[in-house]
């Protein structure tokens, strides 16, 4: 334990001081860290990799850092799960699954989180046949917020479970988390820049005959970065390591990072740079593991926001959002991301019962997002667009309530496991309206 740590999150643009810092390296130390902070009235936030936009995982009280909570419990062979502490991280968890020979099913762009961070908010990947990391996850152990334990399985508490593999951060503290994972596999990738009209006009069938298909659509510019996952049987990296670094490194990260620090000088000059990156996007076609294609670094730092909509909406919300780019005073930098996801069916997930799309729109980390970020919210308003709980947006529980048919489900258990709010901060206070 220590008395003051500051935390700030990746993007910098969420930052406190905590009263006191625990690090726990057993569930004991863990349970002791939440009863000692319940029992004096106080909060408790446990912060992940920090990967959040918004404060989700802002600590104001008692902050709880799982850097020592990292091990893998329980690896079962037969039914390919394992059974993990809750502050693993995404790298260090793929790592161990490579050396059994298993993966996670799907994945998002990074592997910087932590696996409780990463399905406490919803993170996704892409692909319509595909859902996100939560969906994998077939139990929990789970500290309450009076320190006892809980267990939150489909055939114990079901109820926490149904709702918990999404929580928010605010049904407790995750302490292991079983997931069921999928024998490994590689992914034959193709990566190449398209007419953004051509895209969208064969979105559908594109979407739904790929495994995992997403694009990015560099505004100023007629071109969509496209990118299309087939899986495929475990193979060897068919990159050289030149190669790997040229794509990942230098195009995605140095040159990326020069556009955005030269549009943040002159934005004037952003349409034009923007025009030069698209005519440098090369094709290239490669196969690797499944994490070494899912995700990549990400050395510029940005802020974001992202909506779930209704996949049907799509096409409508996404023209609404092109014609709002090019009205805007400031152009805009970054690469709008477009992916796709299967429903489910976790009470707070975006993704609840709805076949869906995402649209996610970026900027500089160090720039103002408001009058962009609130004009493509706008837009989503329309179609019942749900936030990503990790990345910027407006919504309050007043707005959100009736965009989740299930959200009294979620705030019941929350009464049962939490009723004192020991894990509320002010983003859920907003958000889930304490
Ligand atoms: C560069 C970048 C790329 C990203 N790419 C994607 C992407 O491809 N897809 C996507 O969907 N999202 C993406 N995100 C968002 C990110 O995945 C989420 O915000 C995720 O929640 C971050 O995980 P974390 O470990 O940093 O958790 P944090 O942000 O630190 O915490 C998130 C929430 O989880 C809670 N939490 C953490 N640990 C526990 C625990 N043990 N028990 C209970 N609650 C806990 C926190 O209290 C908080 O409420 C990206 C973010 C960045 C910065």
């Amino acid at each position: 334990m220590t008395a003051s740590e500051a935390w700030r999150n990746w993007a910098g643009n969420q930052r406190s001081i905590p009263t006191l810092v625990h690090h726990p390296d057993d569930e004991v130390a863990l349970a002791a860290a939440v009863s000692n902070a319940a029992a004096r009235g106080g909060r408790v936030k446990v912060v992940g990799a920090g990967h959040s936009f918004t404060g989700i995982s802002r600590p104001d009280d008692v902050m709880i850092d799982l850097s020592q909570y990292q091990r893998i419990v329980r690896v079962d062979r037969e039914a390919n799960r394992v059974t993990v502490q809750a502050g693993i991280g995404l790298r260090t968890l793929n790592r161990a699954l490579d050396a059994v020979g298993l993966a996670l099913p799907n994945l998002g762009d990074i592997d910087a989180q932590t696996i409780a961070g990463a399905i406490s908010t919803g993170t996704h990947g892409t692909g319509a046949r595909f859902q996100s990391i939560a969906t994998a996850v077939v139990s929990l152990r789970i500290v309450a917020g009076d320190g006892s334990l809980v267990i939150a399985a489909p055939d114990e508490n079901p109820g926490l479970f149904e709702v918990a593999r999404v929580g928010l951060g605010a049904l407790g503290v995750l302490s292991e988390i079983t997931i069921q994972c999928v024998p490994a596999f590689s992914l034959h990738a193709v990566e190449e820049p398209r007419r953004l009209d051509d895209v969208l006009a064969d979105f559908d069938r594109w979407a739904d005959t790929s495994d995992h298909a997403e694009f990015f659509w560099f505004p100023h510019t007629d071109i969509a970065a496209t990118k299309t996952n087939t899986r495929v049987e475990l193979g060897p990296d068919t990159r050289s390591r030149w190669t790997r670094v040229r794509d990942e490194e230098i195009v995605q990260n140095a040159l990326f990072g020069t556009v955005t620090r030269l549009g943040s000088l002159r934005p004037s000059m952003i349409p034009s740079l923007a025009r030069t990156v698209v005519k440098n996007l090369g094709r290239s076609e490669y196969t690797a593991p499944s994490h070494a294609v899912f995700t990549s670094p990400r050395r510029v730092r940005f802020k974001e926001m992202e909506y779930n909509l209704p996949r049907a909406a799509l096409l409508e919300a996404f023209d609404r959002v092109r014609g709002l780019v090019d009205d805007l005073r400031h152009p805009v930098s970054f690469p709008i991301e477009v992916r796709v996801l299967g429903a489910d069916d976790i009470p707070l997930s975006p993704a609840f019962e709805r076949e869906s799309a995402y649209i996610a729109v970026h900027v500089p980390a160090r720039e103002r997002h408001e009058r962009y970020f609130d004009g493509v919210e706008e837009i989503m308003n329309d179609y019942g667009g749900r936030p990503h709980w990790g990345k910027l947006h407006g919504q309050t529980a007043a707005t959100l309530r009736f965009r989740y048919p299930r959200w009294a489900s979620f705030e019941a258990q929350r009464e049962l496991i939490d009723p004192d709010r020991c894990f509320t901060n002010p983003e859920l206070a907003r958000v889930l309206g304490d």
